[in-house]
């Protein structure tokens, strides 16, 4: 059976990150395990989050969750199947969060996590197109772009925010106060940056790195105690020094689950043996509901004139193709605004990514298309919700489906901050020189007005954020899965290292945080912490 020093398991921006610093010491044998393919898919090239890709479960996992909302609506929750995992999929908006999120991990009882730690591990990742700075990294694996966003709509958009008090950032990581301005991208030259080309592709050739694609891991190995290996169908592996679990907030705790350590109580109804007794395995969720709002635009404006045909877009596809141009070649939302929901906060408590098109009605089982008429599109979701859901198995049986609760919207903090948030919205769009811009609001439309519509309207007709986390979350006390070194407690030799292992939300979007988290992770691993 093969034998390594770590045996890493999932190739996300965690996974990509260990395997890079780990196997940079040639004295260790490293095996990182994906279950998706290389990344050669054609189509992930684009910043573009392109619908059939997210919707293709041969490269993105689908998972159902529990019905929820006034409609009881099914929703799946997609990450990506690949090298590079939910980086090659996702929609490449860049954002770190702040010093008040790193030091808010401390304060819980995490040493080691502050931002005095976290941003030097930001700089070393970034390759920043704005140059070093105190606050930036320049010359790192990551390449970190800033729109070249133009046109009349955009700078409107911006002239509203700035109007309503948000201040035009050029780097909008910079500070963390009310700011608006074009969205950082991990996008190089009109093409994705995902981690694996940012931190795998450049290391692949190592001797002492070994790569397994197409591998599903079920379950850790535990023996005497420890993690010895991994098992999935046709395959093993055995880890001399540590077993890696970088499969995400959604599989990482399915795997720890399926090899026994999670609640005892739940592990038992579905039929696993249990070894540890762990109640916060897969519990403790924390998801981002994403109001999901859209304006018909009062002259032909923005990208559905293109992107809203079948001939259109073929259109849009081969400028990519031929020029790595046009709109595909940008990232859906081109602007970024972080703004507090009430003037009193000491500081901004909400995001909002504006887009220059905007959605048809989504209809069963076919991608999301753009509507013909000219529209906008506006996703808001507040940075720190505190209602929290959970995951957990069904059966011994790894193909079984996960029971995943939501719990959206669940505290009367999170329903009140995103009221104001997207009262917050409505006022921005009904701001000089936008407002002029915009004929009417289509999505959910002027009628929603009452709180408790709102909320409604949020749950039948907003989205996931993508960003769950939490499930595994790290923490000093005897019953946080890991500790602040992210070892699984009860189990030696075996620690979690991706989103799941954040007690919090960071304020803005992931895939930069979980990176430079996996490379302090990797800091206390070569250190043997
Ligand atoms: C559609 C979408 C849009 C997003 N948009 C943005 C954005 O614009 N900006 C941003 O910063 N973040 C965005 N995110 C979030 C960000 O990409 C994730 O938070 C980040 O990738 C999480 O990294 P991770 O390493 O924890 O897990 P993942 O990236 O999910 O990687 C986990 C890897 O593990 C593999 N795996 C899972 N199960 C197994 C198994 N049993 N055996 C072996 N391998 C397994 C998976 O195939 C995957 O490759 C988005 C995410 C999605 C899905």
């Amino acid at each position: 059976m093969a034998q390594f020093d770590y045996v890493i398991v999932g190739a996300g921006p965690a996974g990509c990150v260990l395997a890079n610093r780990l196997s940079a010491d040639p004295r260790v044998d490293v095996l990182l395990v994906e279950a998706g393919d290389r990344d050669i898919d054609p189509r992930i090239a684009s910043p573009w989050m392109l619908a059939e890709v997210v919707g293709d479960p041969s490269v993105a996992w689908q998972y159902p969750i529990r019905p929820f909302g006034p409609a009881q609506q099914v929703e799946h929750w997609v990450r990506g199947k690949m090298l590079g995992g939910s980086s090659a999929v996702n929609g490449v908006v860049y954002n770190r969060g702040g010093r008040a999120d790193y030091d808010a991990l401390e304060r819980l009882g995490n040493p080691g996590w502050g931002w005095d730690t976290m941003l030097p591990a930001f700089k070393a990742i970034e390759d920043h197109e704005l140059g070093a700075s105190p606050v930036r990294g320049a010359g790192g694996p990551l390449h970190v772009s800033t729109v070249d966003g133009s046109g009349p709509l955009l700078e409107d958009v911006l002239g509203a925010g700035t109007r309503l008090g948000l201040r035009r950032a050029r780097d909008l990581n910079e500070a963390d106060e009310e700011r608006i301005g074009y969205a950082m991208a991990t996008v190089r030259d009109g093409e994705r940056v995902s981690a694996a080309q940012a931190f795998l592709h450049p290391v692949m050739d190592r001797p002492n790195l070994t790569v397994a694609v197409n591998t599903v891991v079920d379950r850790v190995e535990l023996e005497g105690g420890r993690a010895a290996g991994v098992v999935g169908r046709g395959f093993e592996a055995r880890a001399g020094r540590e077993v890696i679990l970088a499969t995400g907030a959604i599989a990482t705790p399915k795997i720890l689950q399926l090899s026994g350590i999670g609640p005892a109580d739940t592990l038992r109804s579905a039929g696993v043996d249990v070894v540890v007794d762990s109640p916060n395995v897969g519990a403790r969720l924390r998801e981002h509901r994403v109001f999901l709002m859209q304006f018909r635009l009062a002259e032909d404006l923005g990208h559905n004139k293109l992107l809203g045909t079948e001939a259109g877009q073929e259109a849009a596809r081969r400028q990519y193709q031929a020029t790595r141009q046009g709109p595909l070649a940008t990232p859906q939302c081109e602007i970024v605004g972080f703004l507090k929901t009430r003037p009193e906060l000491d500081r901004p408590d909400a995001q909002i990514q504006i887009g220059q098109f905007s959605l048809r009605a989504l209809e069963p089982g076919k991608a999301h298309l753009m509507e013909r008429e000219p529209g906008m599109l506006c996703l808001g979701f507040i940075l720190r919700p505190d209602s929290e859901g959970g995951l957990h198995v069904t059966s011994p049986d790894p193909d079984a489906p996960l029971d995943i609760d939501a719990n959206y919207f669940a505290t009367e903090h999170d329903r009140t901050t995103a009221v104001d948030l997207f009262r917050s919205i409505r006022r921005l769009f009904a701001t000089e020189p936008l407002a002029g811009r915009i004929e009417h609001e289509t999505l959910p439309g002027s009628e929603v007005q009452a709180d408790q519509e709102i909320i409604d309207a949020g749950l039948a007709m907003g989205a996931c954020g993508y960003h769950a986390i939490a499930t595994c979350a790290m923490g000093p006390g005897d019953d946080d899965v890991v500790d602040p070194r992210l070892r699984v407690r009860g189990v030696e030799d075996l620690r979690v290292v991706d989103a799941s292992v954040l007690p919090i939300m960071v304020a803005g979007n992931l895939s930069g945080p979980v990176s430079a988290l996996a490379w302090r992770a990797a800091d206390f691993i070569v250190d043997g912490s």
